[in-house]
């Protein structure tokens, strides 16, 4: 899982730093292909609320979402590429 330090971590949406108080998402290593845009959020931390803006953003928390609920059908997902 990300390493998520209050007050130093950058969101990989926004850019800007996450705060302790701040509600944030936690991606694992290994969820993102290299080659894929999404690749920035791959072992990254993001503020939740910058998940639901743009596209790409909200694409990420979906795949999140996905892995967590069904890894093994996530896994095979990516064969379908
Ligand atoms: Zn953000």
């Amino acid at each position: 899982m990300a390493l998520f330090l209050p007050g130093r971590t950058r969101c990989a949406a926004c850019g800007e730093v996450i705060g302790r108080a701040d509600d944030v998402v936690l991606f694992p290593p290994g969820l993102f292909d290299p080659r894929s845009v999404l690749f920035r959020f791959d072992d990254a931390c993001a503020h939740r609320a910058c998940l639901t803006g743009d596209e790409l953003s909200r694409e990420a928390l979906a795949a999140l979402e996905f892995f967590r609920r069904d890894p093994v059908a996530f896994v095979r997902s990516l064969d379908d590429d």
